[in-house]
């Protein structure tokens, strides 16, 4: 059989300008498919217009344009895609998967423990088979499952779907696909070998995992790189009043990014033109070097 050509992607949230970690996260996922010579994507997850500043997908493509990247074809738009993720939840309900919960968040708070990957629900409306107009939300049936999976980055990790998830959301009272849901019926349907993304999306992986199985579809490899995080420890994000990347220094952040990720950067790569310091990026880009702790601290160069 042949191996499928490498595929990967780059996922922004439109909420705000880039900032230096998303900038790690893209040069990672970028060099990662540029060096395997394969195809490298943009999809602008914008699920939920009320978060997305106006111009912020502009700004978005027109600041990696001039900090050298090349993608290929149209960047999706995740908005344009709800109806596929709808009828992947509907197909779920009626094969006994997924079924619809009422719980109110009043409800949720007094009875849930909580889990690695966030408040475990405790099962109340698993099998009242609710009609859609007296339910909230839609949620996965889990069980006690072993969610196992090799991180390129982090190594084996394995999870109990029970006891460390419970079963999630995956359709939202207002009607929207979550965030799991979403992802993982587009990184099916885009086709993508290998996901590059920032550490603090490591543990829901098994989630998103659990659905590709349920749906039985052919998983594809993981490789979580570490957040940066400002002095106080906060992922670098724009509730934390992370700078957007500045426009005219970009071959000075890219090394400083190449440093990060455990690359060996030569000095001359700050003064050059930004196709040395890509070709550089390319012919050197050893993925085994990429620390391999959570988070990482911005520091200034
Ligand atoms: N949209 C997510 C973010 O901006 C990334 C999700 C992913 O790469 O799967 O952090």
């Amino acid at each position: 059989m042949q191996t499928p050509i490498y595929h990967g992607r780059f996922a922004p949230s439109p909420t705000g300008p880039l900032h230096y970690g998303s900038l790690l996260t893209a040069v990672a996922s970028y060099l990662q498919a540029r060096s395997n010579h394969g195809q490298w994507t943009i999809r602008i997850e914008n699920i939920d217009p009320s978060r997305e500043p106006k111009g912020c997908i502009q700004d978005i493509l027109d600041t990696l344009s001039n900090y050298g990247f090349v993608w290929q074809g149209r960047p999706y738009r995740q908005i344009e895609r709800i109806h596929h993720h709808l009828r992947v939840a509907d197909n779920l309900l009626q094969w006994g998967h997924a079924f619809r919960c009422q719980c109110s968040r009043k409800t949720l708070a007094v009875c849930t423990e909580t889990g690695a990957m966030g408040p475990i629900y405790p099962g109340n409306c698993r099998y009242l088979r609710l009609p859609a107009d007296q339910a909230n939300v839609i949620r996965v049936l889990t069980d006690h499952t072993q969610l196992s999976f090799t991180d390129r980055n982090y190594g084996v990790r394995s999870y109990d779907m029970a006891s460390t998830s419970g079963d999630f959301v995956i359709v939202r009272a207002d009607n929207l696909p979550s965030y799991i849901l979403a992802a993982t019926v587009d990184d099916i349907q885009q086709g993508y070998t290998e996901i590059v993304r920032g550490h603090d999306l490591l543990a829901i992986t098994a989630r998103q995992l659990y659905l590709t199985d349920v749906l039985g579809k052919p998983r594809c490899h993981f490789l979580h790189v570490p957040i940066i995080t400002n002095d106080q420890g906060e992922k670098l994000s724009k509730q934390t009043h992370a700078p957007a990347l500045p426009k005219w220094h970009a071959r000075h952040m890219l090394v400083n990014v190449l440093e990060d990720l455990g690359q060996s950067p030569p000095k001359r790569l700050r003064w050059g033109s930004l196709e040395t310091l890509w070709s550089w990026a390319m012919t050197h880009w050893d993925a085994a070097r990429i620390p391999n702790c959570p988070t990482i601290t911005y520091t200034d160069r």
